[in-house]
């Protein structure tokens, strides 16, 4: 619970701007894209570290739960104030403090939208990798809390594979810092990699030092349809054993391309019933090459292709692949969206199991998603208000998740555990992994202030 006189020192450090409990912002505040509510009783802007200390030091004293918050786009709920308490959000810390061009670094606050700093960066002829679908509006403090990825990661990895080292303040208002501006550093415990990946329940990141890459000279884009998702799944098996790394591969399924044709009015050949959207960079001369070769794979396996002949039929053709979410919004009233990741190899037989629960609980099950990394999103679509509907859906999760672990996957590769992913963690990790995390968690935060209530930790 947090009292009148936490709110009066709140407002001595942070000001009358920096604080507000108006019912309105807090609402603001009280939501992402889990569509899950809980109310805080009250939301903090810090606008540096300084600021971050103090209030993380007065919450531990007077014992208010303190819920760091990028955007708010979050798919598992991790920025949402399950216990009440304090969200402190970085939307007024959100500077780009240095482009180092000599080191290829980016030193950046936590509140600093994913889009804008890749735009500073190519503006200069560098290139940030990680680009989840959401970067227009997601924050890199939350990209780092999630590790989260996106199309690239097939090529670049994730956000982890970028960071090399994190200012940060623990509960209490101790400032941390670990790794440093070097490509090597193997002294004592990565705990930079520990941190990524945290949900906010470790640490308040307040600096972020990010490697950068040189900008690839040129792209290039191509779309291949195929008339099964069998015959997708060995195009991509195919494309990876030819030895090609392309930069994306992703998949589509039929039913998100009927919602796609049905919805946004995108024309997409009737006959395909699964697509992948397939892209490579690199010299301008090594571009076609690259196309031309998986074009000639994707074609003996029954496929057929198109190439993009210029940036805007790119834009064209991952045009249909953006408007998938929101035209999946109009096939039921509730989408579950599930981020399960298996072996690539495992992928064709991942797609057709699933596909066998459509007909088991009778609910469509659509799958799209960054195949070319053993990334799937699988949407069960039913609806909440609907009791026999919803329920049959949480059974579908349930095996789906079943199917996921029984291949070698994991449960999610992009959205994290949050509170959404909790009660199946003990499908996918052992009860001596949860104590660990349970111990590391206590030596970070005792008082189980730090986000509490996430990750199954308690
Ligand atoms: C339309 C849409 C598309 C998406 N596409 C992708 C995708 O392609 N790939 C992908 O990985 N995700 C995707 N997401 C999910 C989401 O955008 C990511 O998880 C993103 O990283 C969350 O960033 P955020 O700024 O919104 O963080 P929030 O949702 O506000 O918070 C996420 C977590 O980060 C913690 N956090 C935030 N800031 C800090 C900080 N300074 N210090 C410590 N912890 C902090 C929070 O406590 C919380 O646990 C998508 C979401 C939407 C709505």
């Amino acid at each position: 619970m947090v009292k009148g006189s936490f709110i009066k020192k709140l407002k001595k450090l942070l000001g009358e701007e920096g604080i507000s409990t108006n019912i309105e912002d807090l609402l603001c505040y009280s939501f992402d894209a889990t569509q899950k509510e809980y109310m805080p009783q009250v939301a903090a802007f810090p606008q540096d570290t300084h600021q971050v200390q103090e209030i993380l030091q007065l919450a531990w004293e007077e014992e208010v739960p303190v819920i760091p918050r990028g955007a708010g786009s979050g798919f598992t709920g991790g920025s949402l104030p399950v216990k009440g308490g304090m969200v402190v959000s970085t939307e007024r810390f959100d500077r780009i403090l240095e482009i180092d061009e000599r080191n290829l670094t980016a030193l950046v606050e936590p509140g600093v939208v994913t889009a804008k700093l890749q735009q500073a960066v190519e503006s200069l002829g560098l290139f940030y990798p990680p680009d989840p679908a959401s970067m227009e509006f997601c924050t890199i403090g939350g990209n780092v809390a999630e590790n989260a990825g996106g199309p690239r990661a097939v090529k670049y990895g994730v956000t982890r594979d970028y960071i090399l080292s994190i200012e940060a303040v623990l509960m209490g208002g101790e400032v941390i810092t670990t790794g440093r501006k070097v490509v090597k550093d193997v002294v004592g415990y990565d705990l930079t990699r520990l941190l990524v990946g945290s949900e906010g329940t470790l640490a308040f990141f307040t600096k972020i030092l990010l490697r950068l890459l040189p900008l690839p000279p040129a792209t290039g884009t191509l779309l291949a349809l195929f008339s099964s998702r069998e015959q997708a799944g060995e195009a991509l098996a195919a494309v990876i054993h030819s030895r090609i790394l392309p930069t994306a591969m992703e998949f589509v399924d039929r039913g998100a391309l009927e919602a796609v044709r049905k919805y946004a009015g995108i024309e997409i050949d009737p006959q395909a019933q699964a697509v992948l959207l397939i892209e490579v960079d690199g010299d301008k001369d090594t571009v076609p090459l690259l196309l031309r070769r998986i074009a000639e794979v994707c074609e003996l396996v029954g496929g057929t292709t198109q190439v993009a002949r210029d940036r805007t039929e790119a834009q064209e053709l991952w045009q249909a692949r953006r408007a998938i979410s929101p035209s999946l919004v109009h096939v039921a009233p509730t989408k579950i969206n599930e981020d399960i990741v298996v072996p690539r190899s495992q992928l064709p037989q991942a797609l057709a199991r699933i596909e066998t629960l459509e007909d088991k609980y009778s609910l469509p099950i659509i799958c799209f998603g960054h195949a070319g990394d053993g990334n799937i999103h699988v949407n069960i679509m039913t609806d909440k208000g609907n009791p026999e509907k919803w329920s049959k859906a949480q059974e579908a999760v349930k095996e789906v998740f079943a199917i996921t672990v029984e291949l070698g996957g994991t449960l999610s590769g992009e959205h994290g555990v949050g509170i959404t992913k909790a009660p199946y963690l003990s499908m996918e990790l052992s009860s001596q992994v949860m104590e660990l995390f349970k111990g590391i968690k206590g030596s970070f935060d005792p008082k189980n202030l730090l986000n509490p209530g996430k990750m199954g930790l308690e």
